[in-house]
């Protein structure tokens, strides 16, 4: 996969190439005032990825200048959460409260300079001294001290002297600035108050504009990267480096955008909200955007920073849609972990005509999947199935199980429903069924159509767990806090059911529940006794859904006008979809275009890649086919499902059916949602590729036709394209149009 570079890369390039640094150092300064979250994850993987691939440095520093919000239970979680995606930082963590000597010397020399004061405004006259953006601000009477009152001062606000608020240190720069960030900033306050490091040591603290750049220069550090809101700082970064005229090499601060998701707060001060008010379980609640939120739930870490390479590194501030995370999080299980089968909310069948016992062999993997493994599935008289996988009255496109119409049991047989039971309220308790014995999948004989596959676990066997239902922690795009909360962001299920293996194999910690989503063992409150599994993320999308709908209803929003030939620019998320398309699929653009403009098309497409991930065939499938059935239809009112699609596709990859065929194949789909497998097998669609079928034909054309084969041989090659349409045309297109060209040119010249 070839990205391009992003602007930093850019820079730490040039500088590498310009000899400007021999080796690139990077650092990663968190504050330890709380659990970091996914914010942190992208900072992380840039400092930490940067001086990976440039064969340079990153520290791990903690900005700990701040004594009464810090812990160390934070440095500890900061620590596993850069360990837990992958990184090492180099030497020991480092502390700016290991600096705070030499800061304080730094200070003491901008003082001998005339450059810093102490002042003893009070906080209120600070401000009001500072003007406003479009008033200058006027210099405190005490600027003008001397060198010998300042020292004097500073070393007695060190000592303790003088109670919280008493003075402050300042810089000496400019209090007319256009940026006011450099209007005299505060570079030392006091503060008695214990650190959690430096102990009882320090009665003053430095402030970020003074520490951050020093301990950068004091490390050794190039590159200094921090979000954006951090622009109008970086004239005081470069005003005490430049000011104490320090040896170079010296760092540079460079900003980037910071992370931001809907659904989601970010801030870790809104976040110790929801852990100090018991609105979450802890700092590790699955449903936190913490790093150890996510563990916890079951995020991989190569989805977290799958997720930050996706979204990439800018200089604008944007929202990323939380969806992309779940994306990344559902493309990374798709590809790995074990299919097995949980009924969340049991419903008891009686196959009255089975008798005895059986184990089925069932694969774990799906055939896209490049995994070896299988497991046992018990099968028997009684089993479970979901309640929701039985409708007595069922709606229009209900595919499962329903008086009428029968359903396949995943890897086992085919049943029909032969009554339905009632308790004295009238709730079905139970189904009496009747299998067919020579429907077993795999070697089914029985000619009976299904429109769906659904779980079950076999009764005796299955085993009871519980199920922790996740959803977003908030139920608005912009949420502010605790009034945003989503009621339903936990649902637990204490009983639900799941096939025996599950437990005893442990084939993986994570595992598809089929048809239900991607789930994970709790690592802190499971046991073999009493298992429980979070739930990772869905399927599918089903927020896109429930945000789309209000749409397509009466209200209809105003729509944009474009005048014809221009287009509409693509807004972040189409943006993001659009170079995942023809950076990492390699679509063309076109293609990518179509898709990533259209979010039903593109929700579509994403799921049917989850069955196959011979990407382009599918999308010229779904921008093609796909796209004329959606123009005026909702997806879930399409006959076929994008797994289908992508068997269609795959059938074309593997060159058992033509492209032309594909269409008529699908055409047929769209109109009886039955599977392409079964289309071309009834219909008798299969490509030819056979030379003896294919050569006899090709004969039969080249002697009806001698003129065209004396224009051909004379020099007028443009008539291979008559002969190869003649043989398809004989097939009905069935031929393979490759090996027809390859056989048509060997008959022409020969
Ligand atoms: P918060 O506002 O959530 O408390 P912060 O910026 O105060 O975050 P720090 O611990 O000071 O958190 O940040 C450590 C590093 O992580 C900084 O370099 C900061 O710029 C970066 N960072 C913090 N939040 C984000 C974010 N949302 N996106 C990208 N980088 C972030
Ligand atoms: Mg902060």
């Amino acid at each position: 996969m070839h990205k391009s570079k992003d602007f930093l890369r850019k820079i730490v390039e040039e500088d590498l190439k310009s000899g400007k640094y021999k080796e690139v150092v990077t650092r990663f300064p968190p504050e330890p005032n709380g659990f970091p979250h996914i914010g942190h994850a992208k900072s992380i993987s840039l400092n930490f990825g940067i001086a990976r691939e440039y064969g340079g440095r990153c520290h791990l520093r903690m900005d700990d200048t701040n004594p009464t919000t810090e812990d160390t239970q934070y440095v500890e979680a900061i620590k596993d959460a850069v360990k837990w995606l992958g990184f090492e930082w180099d030497g020991p963590v480092r502390y700016t409260s290991d600096y705070f000597a030499k800061l304080y010397d730094y200070a003491a020399e901008l003082i001998k300079m005339q450059k810093a004061y102490v002042d003893s405004l009070s906080e209120d006259e600070i401000r009001e001294y500072r003007g406003t953006v479009t008033q200058p601000g006027r210099r405190s009477k005490y600027a003008d001290r001397s060198v010998e009152e300042n020292l004097d001062l500073f070393e007695r606000m060190k000592n303790g002297e003088f109670q919280d608020g008493a003075h402050v240190l300042r810089a000496k720069i400019d209090m007319a600035s256009p940026n006011m960030k450099m209007r005299d900033p505060l570079l030392y306050r006091i503060r008695h108050a214990h650190h959690f490091r430096a102990g009882d040591a320090w009665a003053i603290y430095p402030m970020y504009d003074f520490a951050h750049c020093l301990s950068d220069y004091i490390e050794g550090v190039t590159h200094s990267l921090c979000t954006l809101e951090f622009e109008n700082n970086r004239e005081i970064y470069d005003w005490v480096i430049e000011t104490l005229q320090l040896k170079p090499p010296r760092p540079y601060q460079y900003e980037f955008a910071r992370l931001n998701i809907n659904y989601t707060v970010m801030s870790k001060r809104k976040l110790l909200e929801l852990v100090e008010k018991g609105v979450v379980s802890g700092w590790d609640d699955p449903r936190l955007p913490t790093i150890a939120g996510y563990k916890r739930r079951g995020y991989t870490p190569e989805s977290i920073l799958n997720f930050c390479e996706m979204i990439g590194v800018a200089k604008a501030n944007s929202v990323v849609d939380v969806s992309q995370l779940e994306y990344a999080i559902r493309d990374d299980l798709n590809k790995k972990v074990p299919r097995v089968m949980c009924v969340l909310d049991p419903l008891k069948i009686t196959i009255e005509n089975y008798e005895g016992y059986e184990e089925i062999d069932a694969s774990y993997y799906p055939h896209d999947v490049p995994k070896e493994g299988s497991r046992k599935l018990p099968f028997s008289k009684e089993i479970y199935i979901d309640r929701e996988d039985f409708m007595e009255n069922p709606e229009k496109g209900y595919f499962r199980l329903t008086p009428e119409q029968p359903v396949r049991l995943k890897h086992a047989y085919i049943i029909r429903c032969k009554e339905v039971v009632k308790d004295a309220d009238g709730n079905i308790v139970e189904i009496k069924a009747e299998y067919y014995p020579e429907s077993k999948s795999g070697s089914d004989t029985s000619g009976i159509k299904v429109k769906s596959a659904i779980q079950w676990v076999e009764a005796t066997s299955a085993r009871k767990i519980e199920v922790r239902l996740y959803d977003r922690l908030f139920k608005n795009e912009a949420p502010q806090g605790i009034e945003d909360i989503n009621p339903d962001s936990l649902k637990v299920i204490k009983d639900a059911l799941v096939e025996p293996a599950v437990i005893e194999e442990k084939a993986d910690e994570r595992f598809q529940f089929e048809r239900v989503g991607y789930f994970y063992a709790d690592p802190v409150d499971y046991t073999d006794e009493a298992p429980v599994f979070n739930k990772i993320v869905a399927l599918k999308d089903s927020w896109a859904k429930k945000k789309k709908a209000p749409e397509t209803t009466a209200k209809a929003a105003p729509k944009k006008v474009h005048t014809e030939g221009e287009t509409a620019p693509m807004s972040e998320a189409e943006q993001v979809l659009f170079d995942r398309y023809t950076k990492e699929l390699k679509l063309n653009s076109e293609v990518a275009n179509t898709l990533a403009r259209d979010q039903k098309l593109s929700s579509f497409f994403e799921e049917a890649l989850r069955s196959y991930h011979e990407s382009v065939t599918v999308a010229n499938i779904v921008t093609n086919e796909v796209a004329r059935e959606l123009k005026n239809k909702e997806i879930s009112a399409l006959q076929f499902q994008p797994g289908q699609i992508a068997e269609l596709a795959k059938m074309v990859d593997e060159e058992t059916i033509s492209t032309k065929i594909a269409k008529q194949v699908f055409e047929e789909m769209s109109k009886s949602g039955e599977d392409p497998a079964k289309i071309v097998e009834a219909k008798g669609l299969v490509q030819i590729s056979d030379p003896d079928v294919i050569v006899p034909i090709i004969d039969e054309i080249i002697a009806k036709n001698p003129d065209n084969v004396a224009k051909y041989r004379n020099g007028n090659t443009r008539l291979l394209g008559f002969f190869v349409g003649q043989v398809l045309k004989n097939t009905g297109g069935k031929a393979n149009p490759k090996v027809v060209n390859e056989l048509v040119t060997k008959a022409l010249s020969s």
